[in-house]
């Protein structure tokens, strides 16, 4: 098997490496490398920051050209999102947008959806988030209750959603919304796009175990949509979310390894300003992450090349969704160890470890194997799907 990339391949990741090497901001390189797009006051710069990055041609890479995208290949594109981390660029904002609304549209939308939407989002000038989960649908999804019923040309939404990323600051929320409450239950949902500034939606904000605001509560009560906003037949929203859910499980190839790579050198540098790489136990636990951050490398390279030939992501997401959300808390949770008592006091407080990084670290990454499908559903996809085990 042949893992090297193309002359011209390699040529596009040192045009990316340059330009990020002239590029990155200064504020973010003095200092600001935890900025996060659910912080108050970093939103801005971040959104400010992606802006640039899209009128360079480094956003939308696989995106057609006429819809704002850079028409590039999966390669191409897996090279980009792994050099952004290599180099740590700042992160980007509108990743629910650009990550799973807009092949949502890509793949199921109309023209003149592709029109509106697509080109806004990518260049972050319209902010969306995820309308999946009720308080009776987080792992049964096709329970979703919120009602859209249609009057005319437009659909009367009435209902709840909750644990909606970013909610409190999106233009635009993608809803799985019931259409026909008669229909078996795959078969009533549809996938509406909804304006968040329309009057009868209400965004709670939820504080989270790591105290950011990222999530909401949402209700729609009477909220008036276009039907032209439905994305696909109105009955047909369940196969669209299944695009979503694909996206979500499988993204980043390249890049989630990389970021593995950042995160591992960081644990190392840490065992030896602690002594723990002198441990043997700890020693051990290091070298098996690194095992298994190249075996997410590899896993990645199968992914791209799947993707490469234009096969789309497959129940197979669920393996790496697995893989990397477990990874990520023994991580997280071997870093914290490392820090000791200290290790506990956050950001911002006198003697606190590498300003609080690995709390932090541990506390968010017990949302990993919950959101997009808990670790459990993924295996239940995984036995049934993948390995083609009998349902019990
Ligand atoms: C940080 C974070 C961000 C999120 N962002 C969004 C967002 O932007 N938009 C959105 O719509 N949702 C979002 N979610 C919600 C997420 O998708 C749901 O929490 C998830 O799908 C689980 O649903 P639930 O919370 O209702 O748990 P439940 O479905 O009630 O599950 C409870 C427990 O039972 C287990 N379980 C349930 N059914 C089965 C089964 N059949 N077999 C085995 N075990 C089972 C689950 O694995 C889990 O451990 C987010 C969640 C988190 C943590």
């Amino acid at each position: 098997m042949d893992f090297r990339f193309t002359e011209s391949e390699e040529a596009y990741r040192a045009e990316v490496r340059g330009w990020l090497d002239e590029n990155i901001p200064e504020w973010w390189r003095s200092g600001h490398r935890d900025a996060r797009e659910e912080t108050e006051g970093d939103f801005e710069r971040l959104r400010t920051w992606h802006q640039t990055l899209y009128d360079a041609g480094y956003l939308g890479g696989t995106w057609p050209v006429e819809y704002g995208g850079q028409g590039r290949t999966q390669v191409e594109n897996a090279l980009l999102q792994e050099e952004l981390v290599r180099m740590h660029a700042p992160p980007t904002v509108n990743g629910l947008g650009i990550g799973l609304a807009g092949p949502a549209i890509i793949h199921h939308g109309t023209e003149s959806q592709k029109r509106r939407f697509l080109r806004p989002m990518l260049r972050a000038e319209e902010i969306w988030c995820q309308g999946y989960s009720e308080p009776g649908a987080g792992s049964d999804l096709a329970n979703v209750q919120t009602r859209a019923e249609l009057q005319g040309d437009k659909y009367l939404v009435n209902g709840q959603k909750i644990w909606t990323s970013g909610a409190h600051r999106a233009d635009w929320n993608f809803c799985l919304v019931r259409t026909d409450p008669d229909a078996p239950k795959h078969g009533g949902i549809g996938f509406l796009l909804i304006d968040m500034a329309t009057k009868g939606v209400e965004v709670q904000p939820l504080v989270q175990i790591n105290r950011n605001r990222g999530f909401s509560q949402v209700f729609y009560t009477d909220v008036e949509v276009p039907a032209e906003n439905m994305v696909g037949k109105p009955t047909e929203g369940w196969r669209v979310a299944n695009t979503v859910l694909g996206y979500e499980r499988g993204a980043g190839t390249l890049s989630r390894s990389a970021g593995f790579e950042d995160r591992f050198s960081q644990l190392a540098d840490l065992a030896r300003e602690t002594g723990a790489n002198e441990r043997p136990l700890e020693r051990q636990q290091l070298a098996q992450f690194a095992i298994e951050i190249e075996i997410l490398r590899l896993n990645g390279l199968r992914s791209l090349t799947a993707l490469a030939k234009g096969e789309g992501h497959g129940p197979e997401s669920s393996i790496a969704k697995v893989y990397y959300s477990e990874l990520d808390q023994r991580m997280a949770r071997a870093g914290n160890a490392l820090t000791g008592a200290y290790g506990q006091l956050d950001r911002g407080t006198d003697r606190a470890v590498a300003d609080g990084r690995w709390s932090q670290r541990e506390l968010t990454s017990r949302g990993v194997s919950i959101f997009s499908g808990t670790n459990q559903i993924q295996r239940n996809i995984i036995a049934e799907r993948v390995l083609g085990l009998p349902r019990r």
